[in-house]
Formats: structure tokens, sequence, C-alpha cells
């Protein structure tokens, strides 16, 4: 590890990530963040809530609002909905953080 090695904005571990572009009142230079604090990192979630309330309200709609609204409910309808969003938030997520991790390149002289 050497002394160029990014560094968390909130708990000094090892950065994984860097976001160019913080709140609108935050850093201009953005927040680096480990992969904890980066995951948690209010843009990213709050960009995955909408992408999962927009994408898994549609695929709720193709997929299971026939069964719900005919009262036929079962607990594996249930599980099947909240995947039904569970899967865009997480594939947002995950590209979201794809694209903003760093890499050696980033760091190193
Ligand atoms: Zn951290």
């Amino acid at each position: 590890m050497s002394k160029d090695t990014p560094r968390c904005d909130l708990c000094a571990r090892t950065a994984r990530y860097h976001f160019a572009v913080a709140e609108p009142a935050g850093d201009p230079l953005g927040a680096t963040r480990c992969a904890r604090h980066a995951i948690f990192y209010q843009p990213v979630r709050r960009s995955a809530q909408r992408i999962a309330a927009v994408v898994g309200t549609v695929l709720f709609g193709i997929n299971q609002a026939d069964v719900v609204f005919t009262g036929r409910l079962t607990p594996l309808v249930v599980v099947k909905s909240v995947l039904t969003y569970a899967v865009p938030f997480s594939v947002s997520t995950y590209s979201a953080l794809r694209i903003n991790r760093l890499r050696d390149r980033d760091h190193t002289g």
C-alpha cells in the first residue's frame, strides 16, 4: 500500500470509490468512499430508490398485479413482489458503484 492510497472521507479505510459530484451544496471535488460507505452514499441510494420505484412498479404491474388484484395473494407472491423492487435497486446500486470505482491508475503517480 503506497502513501498515495486514497482514503475514505468518513472512516480513513482504503477508498474504493470516488463520486465526482457530491450534494449540490457539498464538496465540489466530490466524495471518496470505502466500499461500506459507498453502498450507503446518499446520492447513490436515492437514485437507486427512484429507479426501483419506477422500474419495480412497471415490472410489478406486468408480473404480479393480476394475481394480487384478484385476491390470490400468497407468501410466494409477496416474496416475488419484494424481489421485483429489490432487483432494479440492486442493479442501479451496482452500476453506480462500478462506474465510480477507483482503479490503480487513478491514484498512482
Ligand atoms: Zn469509509
